[in-house]
């Protein structure tokens, strides 16, 4: 199986940061996609980030990196996850939601196999202040969207919501060694969850 990590955004994509500054969505996403590529690659897997530039690369030109790979291993064989942190508001202010999610795109696909092994981790992983966002309305966890990188990717793909950067307490947590490290450590127990349900490692 080919594990595949994107970070959201880039190093000049406008806002997307909290209100003081202290994170950066761009750069938190890409500090947690390279740990989590070391950690499963140290544990034998085939992990790689498919945005290594600190640039904002196009989610098309994202999607066609991706669907290259699917042409080399075979969609089935690929795994996509986006890591991104979520906001409530436009970022100039702090907000009150808190919690992590994931999305799918719409309908059952497998990339909805993929989010349940994350929300299974998310919940096991994180602490219990921490809330785990779901919807329920279709009778799994995960969120539905249309975002590109998950309707224009063939393999199975999930973009999780690590905690929103606009809550004061959330920021306070992610940018601890504890919190870095449990968001990190969500992402490989559901990535490895989900390989060793439907694929190879
Ligand atoms: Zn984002």
């Amino acid at each position: 199986m080919k594990i595949l990590l994107d970070n959201g955004h880039g190093i000049t994509t406008k806002g997307k940061r909290s209100p003081d500054g202290r994170l950066l969505e761009y750069q938190y996403a890409r500090r947690v996609a390279n740990a989590i590529v070391a950690a499963l690659t140290a544990q034998g897997y085939d992990a790689c980030a498919i945005v290594p530039e600190n640039a904002d690369i196009a989610l098309g030109e994202r999607a066609n990196r991706v669907n290259a790979v699917c042409d080399t291993y075979g969609a089935s064989n690929v795994m996509l996850v986006s890591i991104h942190c979520n906001a409530a508001g436009s970022g100039a202010t702090w907000m009150n939601a808190r919690g992590w999610e994931a999305w799918t795109s719409k309908g059952q696909t497998q990339g909805d196999r993929l989010a349940d092994c994350l929300y299974d981790a998310a919940s096991k992983c994180l602490p219990k202040d921490i809330p785990v966002r779901t919807d329920l309305s279709d009778g799994d966890r995960d969120k539905e969207e249309s975002f590109t990188i998950l309707t224009r990717t063939r393999c199975a793909a999930c973009l999780t919501e690590n905690l929103f950067q606009d809550n004061r307490a959330d920021v306070d947590y992610l940018l601890s060694p504890e919190g870095f490290e449990t968001i990190v450590r969500l992402h490989v127990e559901g990535i490895k969850n989900y390989v060793a349900k439907y694929g190879k490692k």
